[in-house]
């Protein structure tokens, strides 16, 4: 550094303890960095988790005083007391509901992102910020076979995601038929996630479940035939990649469908977007280049830490009608540049597309779509060896990098215990769920460190007898 700037730095320092009342702040910035450091570079305890509240207040004690607790007292709480009391999201064995395994360079990069703190609402704000967030969300766009001209933003996840598209498709809707007398609809399955469901509660519309096939995916000819029983309905939600199952809905004749209805297409691949990165299974995508709104949720298996759904529209206008906000404070925002507060619910945001951005630009895209295809081939060597497994049962086809098995003969409680004893000795998170309204286990590979061998030992201890008899 150059000297004069050294200089300057220290007279601001200084001017800055003397006058401002949070004191010098340095030493506790330097404890927060490096303990950041440790957190990024050290492998996640997989046994970590929740524990009761009462028992958590007990031992957490009282951390906000009016004197203050000081950095290393607070550090150490939340070292030794609360990060404990949370389940390692990115451990190689969480296999449960969805995980997640941001890069190391995601991880630090949040921690930069964090730093800069820029409003990235507004082009006129956070102009760097959002141009970087574009470069990611232009790969994605590419992946999905879009025109250049498609765009989007970063929300805080794929319920806000799918939200904020919905609210764009009724918007449209309106804006060229009457409201229904019945009120306005959306078709999904029931295989779409609950998201949909909570979307369609807040916007106050009704949902209208399409049958999906024997295999479980809505297919075109179902959709097909709900629109043309069913008037008012304004948007059909199609999944790339089902929360319970890893299925991809037929989006070509679902896209045929809304194309002879004129209906809005929504496709939600919070989970499965990321499997358009993987040439192993592209082709089951076929159709998505006619979706008209996207999400993806790069913390689930595009490697970036929370929070942040990508949320694309092939055409934005319609985004900007439905969601910039009007006010005389917001009146001097230039509207004729890309600003991420006119396409979702959201105005004032942090650039959480930075740490996904970053992570793409170190590493390349190339690798993206090696770890992607790594996740799948875990995933398919932990199937083969439950195909092969007399004692298990894989229930579905995997399409994606989720399985679905039983163990006939086990009944809820012996799934539930051999759940928890699997959990408690760190060796593998695998919670049950439901399908077919029967109790069965699943697993969802997004990690590329996961070890197909080390998650099929543990499955081993499935041959055994039912743990609660
Ligand atoms: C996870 C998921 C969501 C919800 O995403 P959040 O980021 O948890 O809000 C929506 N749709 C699908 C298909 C999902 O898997």
């Amino acid at each position: 550094m150059q000297k004069a700037q050294c200089d300057s730095m220290s007279v601001k320092k200084e001017s800055r303890a003397d006058h401002r009342v949070w004191g010098d702040e340095d030493e506790i910035v330097d404890a927060a960095i490096d303990y950041a450091w440790r957190r990024i570079t050290q492998a996640p305890d997989p046994v970590s988790g929740a524990r009761p509240a009462a028992d958590l207040a007990l031992a957490a004690g009282t951390a906000v005083t009016p004197w203050g607790i000081g950095a290393a007292a607070a550090l150490t709480l939340f070292d030794q007391v609360l990060l404990p009391a949370t389940r390692s999201q990115n451990a190689a064995t969480n296999l449960a509901y969805i995980p997640a395994a941001p890069t190391r360079a995601a991880l630090a990069f949040d921690t930069v992102t964090g730093a800069a703190n820029i409003f990235a609402g507004t082009w006129e704000a956070g102009a760097g910020a959002v141009h970087a967030e574009n470069e990611a969300l232009a790969w994605l766009t590419g992946l999905l076979g879009w025109p250049s001209t498609a765009a989007g933003c970063f929300v805080s996840g794929g319920t806000l995601g799918n939200l904020s598209a919905l609210v764009t498709a009724r918007a449209a809707a309106a804006a060229s038929r009457p409201r229904p007398a019945d009120g306005w609809k959306i078709v999904c399955a029931d295989s779409a996630h609950s998201s949909i469901e909570s979307a369609a509660r807040a916007m106050d519309v009704t949902v209208v479940t399409a049958p999906v096939d024997r295999r479980g995916h809505l297919t075109g000819d179902a959709v097909n035939a709900v629109l043309t029983s069913t008037a008012g309905v304004f948007a059909v939600v199609a999944t790339a990649g089902t929360t319970n199952a890893g299925l991809i809905d037929d989006l070509d004749g679902i896209a045929d469908a809304c194309a002879h209805h004129e209906v809005w297409l929504h496709v939600d691949g919070a989970y499965g977007g990321a499997g358009l990165a993987a040439p192993s299974v592209r082709h089951r995508y076929t159709g998505i280049e006619r979706a008209d709104s996207f999400i993806v949720d790069p913390h689930k298996w595009l490697f970036a830490p929370y929070d942040c759904c990508a949320l694309l529209y092939r055409d934005p206008a319609p985004a900007r009608t439905a969601h910039s906000q009007a006010a005389s404070y917001l009146d001097a925002i230039d509207r004729d540049v890309h600003n991420p507060a006119d396409l979702a619910l959201h105005l004032s945001r942090r650039a959480r597309g930075l740490p996904f951005w970053f992570s793409l630009a170190v590493h390349g895209t190339d690798r993206y779509v090696r770890a992607v295809e790594q996740t799948l081939t875990t995933s398919r060597r932990v199937a083969e060896a439950i195909r092969a497994d007399d004692r298990l049962r894989l229930l579905v086809e995997p399409e994606l990098s989720v399985l679905l098995f039983d163990r006939p003969g086990w009944g809820p409680q012996d799934y539930a215990t051999w759940s928890a004893r699997t959990a408690a000795t760190g060796a593998m998170l695998c919670v049950p769920t439901r399908w077919n309204g029967a109790t069965a286990l699943r697993l969802a590979f997004v990690n590329p460190d996961t070890r197909a061998e080390e998650v099929i030992e543990t499955l081993r201890t499935l041959r055994r007898g039912a743990p609660t008899r």
